[in-house]
């Protein structure tokens, strides 16, 4: 049995620093969290508008619950497709003025399905560098041939794209950079996309419910619709809840229905997902105070955090990374910040470049100014 190679790989992982283990949250998740036993003030939580624990969403996933009892039962193209579902569905296409949307269980499930429903043998996907690993995973299963770009970098991208004659060509990338925290340059993708007649696939994970008028995301960011424009979105972020959809046009949509093997060969999600979900969008869509006070805390911060000798990146979202580069003075400053009572993740590679390892900060609209004062002095304190 190959289980001394096992232990051997987990030996080799450790002593670089990349050992990963998990933290026990015994609370709901928030700003103010118990991990293991400790009382802890938190910036690792991508619940940006502090929604994962709002009494209305807790609420309507009871009703939902009541309603629909707890499982689907089988997949959507069997028995499992409620009419909760078909719901936040159509409000989800409209909130992101799309002609029609598909509801996945996960964002992970979301990328693979569309990416593989879309392209195929034949076929180009050109994806930023600095993609999340579910784009990445998706364009491997697709089989398409891939073109990968340096981060943002649109010249090296209209080479590539001009270069490629002939099959699909679809274009994929994080629109607010999970890692990052930066938004890719939409408007200019757009204009390739029309040029080279090709897909542009966003993956807007960071940005629902965040960026936009209402939260709308990405396109409300920029302004922008064009049918050659396939959204998607996960609900487990600023929604506060779980699960993922694509929104795009309608025949878009039906080839996903027919083709997408993550959304065809699943369980459906249990439909009081959807009623909870349809309580978060109300709340997305009157609650502008959130995306405001978000805004304020983001200024706050990088204000607070002039002068460190690590370099804070630059983001206009509530991803607010701080680079410290190695792997073992990362997990140092957080397991440092930790002993102070305040959680904010190491983040390595792979998950990031190698030697660009990084707390990554993230802010939500459940912080107040006091919370994020704590963490301006902390780390000023940490840096002597
Ligand atoms: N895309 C991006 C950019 C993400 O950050 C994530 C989650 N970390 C996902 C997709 C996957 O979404 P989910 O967690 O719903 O599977």
């Amino acid at each position: 049995m190959p289980f001394t190679e096992l232990q051997n790989e987990l030996d080799d992982r450790a002593a670089q620093g990349l050992l990963r283990r998990r933290r026990m949250l015994e609370s709901a998740q928030g700003v103010r969290i118990i991990v293991d036993g400790q009382d802890y003030l938190s910036f690792c939580s991508n619940d940006y508008l502090g929604l994962a624990n709002h009494p209305q969403l807790v609420a309507a996933l009871q009703q939902g619950a009541q309603q629909f009892g707890t499982g689907s039962g089988a997949s959507h193209l069997v028995s499992g497709h409620f009419s909760a579902h078909q719901a936040l569905e159509q409000a989800l296409a409209d909130f992101v003025g799309k002609p029609a949307a598909l509801s996945f269980s996960t964002g992970y499930m979301a990328n693979l399905g569309a990416v593989q429903a879309l392209v195929g043998r034949g076929d180009t996907v050109f994806a930023d560098k600095l993609n999340h690993a579910s784009l990445n995973d998706a364009m491997l299963l697709s089989r398409a041939e891939v073109k990968r770009y340096r981060h943002n970098d649109m010249a090296q991208l209209a080479e590539q794209l001009a270069q490629t004659m002939s099959g699909r060509k679809l274009i994929i990338t994080d629109a607010v950079f999970s890692m990052d925290g930066d938004i890719a340059p939409v408007p200019e993708l757009l204009a390739l996309c029309e040029q080279h007649d090709a897909w542009l696939l966003l993956d807007d994970a960071h940005g629902f419910g965040v960026l936009g008028e209402q939260g709308r995301g990405v396109l409300s960011h920029f302004r922008l619709e064009s049918p050659r424009i396939i959204y998607m979105a996960t609900l487990g972020k600023a929604a506060g809840v779980s699960g993922a959809f694509v929104a795009a046009e309608a025949v878009v949509i039906e080839t996903l229905l027919q083709n997408a093997r993550s959304y065809i060969y699943t369980t459906a999600s249990p439909p009081a997902l959807s009623v909870a979900l349809l309580a978060s969008m109300s709340i997305l869509r009157e609650e502008d105070w959130r995306r405001e006070r978000l805004q304020q805390l983001i200024a706050q911060l990088r204000e607070g955090l002039r002068g460190l000798p690590w370099t804070l990146m630059q983001s206009d979202t509530p991803i607010q990374p701080l680079l410290v580069g190695s792997n073992e003075s990362v997990l140092a400053l957080s397991e440092d910040l930790r002993a102070c009572g305040i959680w904010v993740p190491a983040i390595r590679p792979p998950t990031v470049p190698q030697g660009t390892a990084r707390l990554r900060i993230s802010l939500s609209a459940a912080h107040d100014a006091a919370d994020v004062a704590a963490l301006i002095e902390a780390l000023h304190e940490l840096a002597l």
